[in-house]
């Protein structure tokens, strides 16, 4: 349930699902994503569904994360610097990680962060740079970013990320509070475009950092 086979039969729903970046797909063939859940959940792990992790936080569907991903990196130039907001368990870092040069990813909850910094180094995922804040604030200090994803549900794309977004970034979010919809703006000048994608639910950006 865990095999390599299990993960091309996830991939192949994924593009019966209309996901087409032959490079997203690719990605997701490789991150073994029963080791980012727990081991209660490790035989579901290659269904399209979200699951639960510590903390009462969730991995995103499989579905989901490759649409979201495939927004971005669509949309990226070469050798991309990317900012996650919201780590979790890293899949969806992990996943990130085989795309663009490097990936900055903030989590607000230390010890969930300090499992996932342990995952990505036991799988080797090197280019990766985490931290332990609150992501409304970005991340000034290694901005401007070419992509932002947003992984938890803003009511509205907070201003930090909107000026940490370099010139043509692309920036994808779950926007809203009950009803969420999956966004994707791009900064061109002092404008910023926005295409609606589907609906969708995420748990909740929240303020603060937990230790
Ligand atoms: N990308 C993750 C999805 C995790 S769910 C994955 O693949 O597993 C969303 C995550 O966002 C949770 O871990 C939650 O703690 C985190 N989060 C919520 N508000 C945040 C904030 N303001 N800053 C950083 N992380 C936040």
């Amino acid at each position: 349930m865990t095999s390599q086979r299990t993960r091309e039969r996830m991939v192949q729903r994924l593009g019966d699902l209309g996901i087409s970046n032959l490079r997203v797909l690719e990605a997701m063939l490789h991150v073994p994503r029963h080791l980012f859940v727990d081991e209660a959940f490790a035989q579901r792990a290659y269904e399209d569904a979200a699951l639960p992790i510590a903390f009462n936080q969730t991995i995103s569907q499989p579905y989901i994360v490759a649409r979201m991903t495939e927004q971005l990196v669509n949309a990226l130039p070469d050798k991309p610097r990317v900012l996650e907001i919201g780590t979790g368990c890293g899949y969806q870092t992990a996943v990130l990680a085989r795309l663009v040069n490097h990936v900055f990813t903030i989590e607000r909850i230390s010890p969930l962060l300090e499992k996932t910094k342990a995952r990505l180094t036991s799988l080797s995922i090197l280019n990766v740079t985490l931290k332990c804040a609150d992501g409304n604030f970005g991340w000034s200090q290694f901005s401007p970013f070419d992509g932002i994803l947003i992984t938890a549900a803003a009511p509205q794309v907070p201003s930090a990320l909107v000026k940490q977004l370099s010139e043509g970034g692309i920036l994808v979010v779950p926007e809203g509070a009950n009803q969420q919809v999956l966004r994707v703006y791009r900064k061109t000048g002092d404008k910023l475009e926005v295409q609606n994608l589907e609906a969708v639910r995420f748990v909740p950006l929240l303020d603060g950092v937990e230790r």
